[in-house]
């Protein structure tokens, strides 16, 4: 079932996404050759609690950090430590925010230095992917008309959606109904509803769409070693439309 939620539950999860968009912007500022992925992780749990909100992903099912941090060919879910950022990687962060009960999630991919032509272009389509899912999320619009918007960018720049991974309905919990894969027919599935609020993230792979966990049950990695970029907002449907409720100063998109 999915939730919808009231005016007021939206302002709830603004505010914590208003925490998350510049724990996020901070944490890619910071995101240089030579900094640990477990320095990054101390100072996002800093900033969340300095501003009142916790950290959603510490303990969440058993998750040891705040952050997750991905480099490369790894897609999502990299538990932070020692390893160091180098120059030429791309390094995907993921967080989330709880603050007065409810969740906002988010996530980005940072270029460190000089990383190719290629790899801002898989960058970039990833972006684009997420902004044409957003546009959709507005009243009488099906929840696959969201899912193929990914879909149709991503496969035109010729790189391939994670299947196995998918986006979510938030709020009182972080991972609610629905599940909004990034592939999908336009015009099928859910009617999309005032009061509904979407983790949209797609998960772009260069090469092919499959991908493995890693020993530590965590690190999900690409099955052909070729690298991965993810972009997430939570966004609301509004009767106006799609508010993104941590979008990042500065940030491209509507
Ligand atoms: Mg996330
Ligand atoms: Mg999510």
């Amino acid at each position: 079932m999915i939730i919808r939620k009231s005016t007021s539950e939206i302002e709830l999860i603004a505010a914590a996404g208003r925490i998350l968009a510049e724990c996020l912007a901070l944490l890619a500022e910071k995101t240089h050759p030579g900094v640990t992925t477990g320095t990054l992780d101390r100072l996002a749990e800093e900033f969340i609690r300095r501003r009142g909100g916790v950290p959603t992903f510490k303990g969440y099912r058993g998750f040891p950090a705040s952050i997750c941090a991905s480099p490369n060919d790894m897609v999502v879910h990299g538990i932070p430590g020692r390893q160091r950022v180098e120059e030429g990687d791309l390094l995907s962060i993921d967080a989330g925010v709880t603050l007065g009960g409810y969740v906002a999630d988010s996530a980005l991919t940072v270029a460190v230095g000089d990383v190719g032509r290629e790899a801002l272009r898989l960058m970039d389509v990833t972006r684009e992917s997420l902004e044409a899912a957003i546009l959709e999320c507005r009243p009488g619009r099906r929840l696959g008309d969201v899912s193929h918007a990914v879909q149709e960018v991503v496969e035109a720049a010729g790189f391939s959606v994670v299947r196995s991974l998918v986006g979510h309905g938030i709020g009182k919990d972080m991972h609610e109904d629905p599940q909004i894969p990034n592939y999908g027919d336009p015009g099928r599935g859910p009617r999309l509803e005032e009061g509904m609020v979407f983790a949209i993230e797609p998960m772009v792979n260069y090469g092919a769409h499959e991908v493995f966990v890693a020993d530590d049950g965590w690190a999900i990695h690409t099955g052909d070693g070729s690298l991965s970029a993810h972009f997430e907002h939570t966004v609301a449907i509004t009767a106006d439309g799609p508010r993104v409720l941590t979008r990042r100063a500065g940030e491209e998109g509507g």
